[in-house]
């Protein structure tokens, strides 16, 4: 490209369209209150489902472990950069999540991007819903294998493709919550359909893991799917586990290649393994501590009763991710601003996150929240124009 005279215009054009995003700058931790430029806000849209980001046992954990084996993993898994906390902490997920084995990424994105890419050419076929997330769909247009995606929970729409696919591999991905919607995928029928149709199903479990099922082992145990029936499942560590980085759960076989194949993990710096400490942290607490999990679900139900009572456009989601759907990105910008000078952060959610006419304010409920917090953001809803 010789002419980047452009980038100007094109900036215009998002900011006229209401489209264009600015960040925040929180002066304080991820917690149920944040400051921003010195105001106090109830923080609605923050992934951090179990309020794990700040805990007193995470942050000794990475205190503790930053003190023996320092900042920097210093190079890549394979070169020199795999401690033994990051293989206890592969160790610890497999067997939470009922997998042989588990491999750290740096982050989701890059665990999308190396799995699909170890495993899939131009020869194979990749399906997913119309609704995944941007990596995964990443992921396939980099893999150059043929792309197929499919309607929104549809499996009938699944099959019609699945029966024109002839040769090479066939992979379904699916997000297991989708994270502008909080809607799950019908894994059991996913699996069904590719066993029938002789393909392999994966699922993204960054919003599923550590929330979802009695045990907190995401979207495998909530749909009672063992390896056979789900045999890749990526989760992430930035959400429910408060800390950051992201797995793959799987078979020998599976994990072997991507240790051998996937290059958004061979080609990267490894993890801190301070960071590896607080993601074990993490997950003892997950595993001892149900009452987050109990918490989060008293107050998801406790908002969608009231929010319906109000007659606010709720979306069909049982998760914490509880979006209200307001179409026009200008509208959603203005609720948000409204929301926000009464106190309370909840993002505008506008496409090309989300299809054309459907922003939203994607409100996000954590175990950090108190039933008091909900109430007050019920009654500041009650009184923005919708
Ligand atoms: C957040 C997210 C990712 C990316 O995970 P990071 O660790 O933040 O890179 C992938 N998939 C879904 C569905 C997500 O919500």
């Amino acid at each position: 490209m010789a002419d980047f005279s452009d980038l100007s215009s094109a900036l215009s054009e998002r900011k006229a369209n209401h489209l264009y995003r600015q960040r925040r700058e929180l002066a304080t931790a991820q917690g149920a209150t944040v400051v921003v430029e010195g105001k106090t806000y109830i923080n609605f849209c923050s992934n951090d489902y179990l309020g794990l980001a700040n805990h007193p046992d995470v942050l000794d954990a990475f205190q503790q472990a930053a003190s023996e084996f320092g900042v920097g993993s210093g190079s890549s898994h394979l070169v020199c950069g795999h401690s033994s906390l990051h293989h206890q902490l592969e160790q610890r997920l497999a067997a939470f999540l009922g997998r042989d084995r588990a491999l750290l990424f740096s982050t989701g994105y890059m665990a999308n991007l190396g799995v699909i890419n170890a495993l899939l050419g131009k020869n194979d076929f990749i399906f997913q819903d119309k609704l995944n997330h941007a990596s995964l769909l990443d992921a396939g247009l980099l893999s150059g294998a043929r792309f197929q995606r499919f309607l929104h929970n549809d499996i009938a729409s699944l099959e019609t493709r699945l029966q024109k696919a002839d040769a090479g591999r066939k992979l379904i991905a699916v997000d297991a919550v989708f994270s502008m919607d909080g809607d799950l995928a019908p894994l059991q029928a996913l699996s069904q359909l590719a066993e029938q149709y002789d393909a392999c199903l994966m699922a993204d479990d960054a919003h599923g893991v550590g929330v979802l099922g009695q045990r907190g082992a995401g979207c495998a145990e909530f749909f009672n799917l063992d390896q056979q029936q789900l045999p890749i499942v990526m989760g992430t560590l930035g959400k429910s586990f408060g800390s950051f980085g992201a797995f793959v759960a799987g078979s020998e076989d599976l994990i072997e290649t991507l240790i051998q194949f996937s290059r958004s993990y061979i080609y990267t710096t490894a993890l801190p393994p301070a960071v590896a400490a607080a993601s074990l942290a993490s997950l003892k607490i997950i595993q001892s501590d149900a009452a987050r999990r109990q918490h989060l679900q008293a107050l998801i139900g406790l908002f969608k009763a009231q929010a319906q009572a109000l007659g606010l456009p709720l979306m069909p989601s049982d998760t914490a991710i509880q979006p209200l759907l307001i179409g026009s990105s200008e509208q959603a910008l203005v609720i948000s601003d409204a929301l926000a000078a009464k106190g309370f952060l909840i993002s505008a959610i506008r496409p090309p996150t989300v299809p054309a006419n459907s922003a939203r304010l994607r409100i996000t409920l954590t175990a950090a929240h108190t039933v008091q917090q909900l109430e007050e953001l019920l009654s500041a809803l009650a009184e923005v124009a919708w």
